[in-house]
């Protein structure tokens, strides 16, 4: 009744729903976890980031646990 074309729209939008939902899903994880970092950062006082890894550090330790940058 559609022909062809109905067909390989249908097919093509299965492909790309395939590949772009779960790309969304690992891009909206990613942008979440890197806030949910910074969140804790503004929230906590005695937290800082450290420059050379990122990671969230407490200000009292002697080493970053993350990457082992002395006094981060
Ligand atoms: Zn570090």
């Amino acid at each position: 009744m559609f022909g062809i074309g109905f067909q390989e729209l249908l097919i093509a939008f299965v492909i790309f729903g395939m590949i772009a939902v779960p790309a969304a899903v690992v891009v909206a994880v990613l942008i979440r976890t890197q806030r949910s970092q910074q969140d804790a950062v503004l929230r906590n006082p005695n937290l800082v980031t450290c420059p050379d890894c990122g990671g969230t550090v407490s200000k009292s330790a002697l080493n970053c646990p993350h990457c082992g940058r002395p006094r981060p």
